[in-house]
């Protein structure tokens, strides 16, 4: 493949891209990442996550704004941004932005998607047919939950016990934790990169300076590294367009303000659904060599994966933020019809223990996050330098809202027993809630839907865009329908199908 830059260029280097992007190198493709954020990480010798909310606040890349009347992106920190915020008709979405992508700031949460799901998806997958890209995913991520249990964790067990069809089960997550916080270890992972054990501190939705998350810039990227591949950090990427082989990426270096273009014989958009869904609309929008060809499916399918955040006052529990992993329990509700109905849980973040004297306040908050059975029925919209979406409130919402306040009312009962009159007053109050969208969302899922064909969505099974072989997508963008449960494991294995496919076809 001389007569190109590079065999495969990535765009987007997190839970998407990074997999394929490591199997690909290490299958002897001639491999470039293009990643608009930066690398993170003291143990690593890089720039400190940060710690803090001034830190955090100045490394807000940019705020995009759009409500009817303005649309508009609001440029902070282009060169050392970690998080990107989007608010789009009231709704606050978080995206993540660095060598690693979303990997960097995640909880860490794996889980699968119940079954039904695959009812969604083109023929060929199946639940049987992904149980193998799961497993090649988790020896790298290696799954495991919390060693050690706490004041909070207990008081959630115990809580669930006392509701009816919703069950607590330990967190498996993509984190190193070693014998415990009590014990200051440290270790050299697979892929030579130091690591010191989970410290309980809850620091995982800002980054971890320990290195104690198996993220995608420790472990798959530095195959890409190890095998000769590149990765350009910096590296915003603005187009797409066809070339008489292959495809030309156009790119800005936020170094030092230069444009610059790569061809390749393929490349694989992951940039994240709301930005890979960006970028798809501008280089569709190009009609002399963009991708005007793509499926009009595009934008659809767009949804929150049933994001519900709630934070709920527990004025008698004794939380400890600060001193509990940032996600330790899942809860799973029964239901009559599918597998599971949603996995929810309670959250510890080190970030409330941030806003000094108001401590006393956020100590006592329990923030929940529930991703829940949603319909396929939003759609997002290119406007402007923004994006417009539409998004209705659903059951699912009103649903882990009443999950969340019930499970908080039995935490904080157990700091301050009640009466079984009190507890039933509460519960019967708790479940005239009313219907309420939420407040935010960290899963952006779809837009670029897989599919059976190019009417009903914008890649085929195998990631491959209709209308443009060689090109793959593979992020958030290509769920057919929210996978109701912590998307980046199954996402990662959707990644490692892909790759396995692609060096399959070149022998
Ligand atoms: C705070 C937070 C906590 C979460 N916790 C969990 C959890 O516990 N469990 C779970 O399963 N999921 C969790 N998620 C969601 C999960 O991380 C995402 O669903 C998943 O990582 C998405 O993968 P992706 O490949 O679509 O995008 P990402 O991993 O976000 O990667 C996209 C990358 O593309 C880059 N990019 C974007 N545009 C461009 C461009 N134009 N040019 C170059 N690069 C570009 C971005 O900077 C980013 O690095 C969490 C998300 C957040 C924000």
């Amino acid at each position: 493949m001389g007569r190109y830059d590079f065999d495969v260029v990535f765009i987007g280097s997190g839970c998407g891209a990074a997999p394929a992007a490591g199997n690909l190198a290490q299958a002897g493709a001639k491999v470039c990442v293009l990643e608009r954020g930066t690398w993170w990480g003291s143990l690593q010798g890089k720039q400190p996550y940060p710690e803090g909310l001034i830190e955090l606040a100045k490394h807000l890349r940019g705020l995009g704004w759009s409500s009817p009347h303005i649309k508009k992106y609001i440029n902070i920190n282009k060169k050392a941004g970690l998080l990107e915020a989007y608010i789009v008709n009231g709704y606050i979405i978080l995206i993540p932005c660095g060598v690693g992508g979303a990997s960097l700031v995640i909880g860490g949460f794996l889980d699968k998607p119940p079954r039904d799901i695959y009812d969604h998806y083109p023929k060929e997958i199946t639940k049987e047919a992904m149980a193998k890209h799961f497993d090649n995913v988790a020896k790298v991520v290696e799954p495991a939950h919390a060693v050690k249990n706490t004041w909070y964790m207990d008081a959630i067990d115990k809580s669930c016990e006392r509701i009816p069809g919703i069950t607590a089960h330990p967190q498996d997550a993509s984190i190193w934790w070693g014998s415990g916080p009590d014990k200051d270890e440290e270790r050299v992972n697979a892929f030579g990169c130091r690591q010191k054990n989970n410290d309980y501190s809850g620091n995982e939705l800002t980054g971890d300076n320990r290195g104690s998350k198996n993220s995608m810039d420790i472990t798959y990227l530095q195959l890409v590294l190890k095998h000769g591949g590149e990765i350009r950090d910096l590296a915003e990427v603005t187009g797409i367009r066809k070339a008489k082989a292959g495809y030309l990426v156009d790119y800005t270096n936020l170094s030092n303000g230069s444009k610059q273009t790569l061809s390749a014989a393929k490349v694989v958009v992951g940039a994240g659904a709301l930005n890979t869904c960006r970028l798809l609309f501008a280089s569709r929008a190009n009609t002399v060599d963009g991708l005007s060809k793509i499926s009009d499916r595009l934008g659809y399918k767009w949804g929150f994966n049933g994001d519900r955040i709630g934070l709920k006052y527990v004025p008698n529990a004794k939380l400890e933020h600060g001193k509990n992993p940032c996600l330790f329990r899942y809860h799973e509700i029964a239901s009559d019809k599918y597998e599971f109905d949603f996995h929810q849980f309670a959250c510890s973040s080190s970030a409330l223990t941030w806003l000094g004297p108001l401590n006393l306040l956020t100590g006592k908050i329990m923030p929940f996050l529930s991703l829940s059975r949603e319909e396929p029925i939003g759609r997002i919209f290119p406007a402007g330098e923004v994006v417009d979406i539409y998004y209705p409130s659903q059951d699912c919402h009103r649903r882990a809202n009443i999950a969340q306040k019930k499970i908080a009312m039995e935490v904080d009962a157990i700091g301050k027993p009640i009466s079984e009159e009190e507890r039933q007053r509460k519960l019967a109050k708790i479940e005239r809630t009313g219907a309420w969208k939420g407040i935010g969302a960290v899963h952006p899922t779809g837009g670029c839907a897989m599919a059976e064909g190019i009417k009903e969505g914008v890649i085929d099974h195998k990631c491959e865009v209709f209308n443009y072989p060689g090109l793959y997508i593979c992020d958030a963008s290509i769920f057919p329908i929210a996978p109701c449960c912590g998307p980046h494991f199954f996402i990662m294995a959707h990644s490692d199908r892909m790759s396995k496919l692609m060096i399959a076809n070149e022998k």
